[in-house]
């Protein structure tokens, strides 16, 4: 199971005593499902339990079903649609929107003043739109939506609850994320997720105890197999990055490193410094190398930041 996943799971027994949570839970997920206007709403989900706890949500809130809930084009997602008329009337009208105008989706942050409202929120939004990277592979949380107003909209919400998200665009979509450690559990615990956050904040320690004893092993001249271990990295990464056609596009002084590093695989990282034209210290060419392989190692492309961003 994805980390994702699990987070969707513990979200999912996230337990909701307020009506007006459980309204603002919905209204996330419909805001970031597939359809949500006058005529339809349809959310599409591969996760099971949570198919159950919108359909229990709906009957709650809006005392509605579904028109059905398995029909999909994929045996493996759940597809749930709503088209009654009186139904969309009432949760139309309860989120106050007004079918007689062009129908563009705005957040409307009226009834979402109060602090667990919109905790119920942004749990809606995540179970509806959101992915998380698994810790132990960095730190990314996002939630996706290809509504422009939406997107600017749930960003100054975020940041009203003491967030600072960053935004982007990936194709068409915008995409609202994370990229610190802090940020991703601060929104796990108020998203209804602790035990999930607990497991971000382990990885974290775990990884500095583990880098602490990696630069003092890597002080001791003798672990030869250390420095194969780190050269055999860098250069899957390296043939990795050219794969993908990323190579191409990073700096300079990172794809000269690489070359470096290709053109003597057997080389310690003193003997690359002394090969290297570059006049690069010890260190600085260590954190270049070690940038490659990380690069290579996010999900997501990079470059992207400088292609897409609006709040870098
Ligand atoms: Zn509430």
């Amino acid at each position: 199971m994805t980390f994702s996943a699990m987070v969707k799971n513990e979200m999912c027994r996230a337990s909701v005593k307020l009506n007006c949570c459980a309204a603002a839970e919905l209204y996330g997920v419909f805001l970031f499902s597939n359809t949500f206007n006058e005529n339809e709403i349809r959310i599409i989900t591969e996760h099971e339990i949570f198919s159950t706890r919108i359909q229990a949500m709906l009957k709650r809130v809006f005392q509605a079903e579904f028109d059905n809930t398995t029909v999909g084009s994929s045996v493996v997602k759940d597809v749930l649609v709503l088209t009654d008329k009186d139904a969309l009337d009432r949760i139309m009208e309860y989120y106050g929107y007004d079918e007689s105008r062009h129908f563009a989706l705005h957040l409307n942050a009226a009834l979402l003043e109060e602090e667990h409202c919109r905790e119920a929120f942004i749990r809606g939004a995540f179970l509806a739109a959101g992915s998380v990277t698994s810790p132990d592979r960095g730190y990314h949380l996002e939630l996706v939506t290809r509504h422009y107003h939406l997107s600017r909209e749930v960003m100054a919400l975020l940041l009203d609850m003491g967030f600072s998200p960053k935004i982007t665009m990936r194709k068409s979509n915008y995409m609202i994320y994370f990229k610190d450690s802090e940020a991703v559990e601060d929104f796990l615990t108020k998203s209804g997720a602790p035990s999930s956050a607990i497991k971000v904040m382990e990885a974290k320690v775990e990884k500095e105890l583990r880098n602490h004893i990696n630069r003092r092993v890597n002080c001791e001249p003798a672990n030869l197999s250390k420095t194969v271990d780190a050269a055999q990295r860098q250069i899957e990464s390296i043939r990795k990055l050219k794969e993908s056609g990323r190579f191409e596009n990073l700096p300079d002084k990172l794809r000269q490193s690489a070359e470096l590093r290709l053109k003597y695989p057997d080389a310690t990282l003193g003997e690359l410094v002394t090969l290297s034209p570059l006049k690069v210290s010890r260190s600085g060419l260590n954190h270049r190398l070690n940038r490659l392989v990380e690069l290579a190692e996010t999900e997501h492309e990079d470059g992207f930041d400088k292609r897409g961003s609006l709040y870098d």
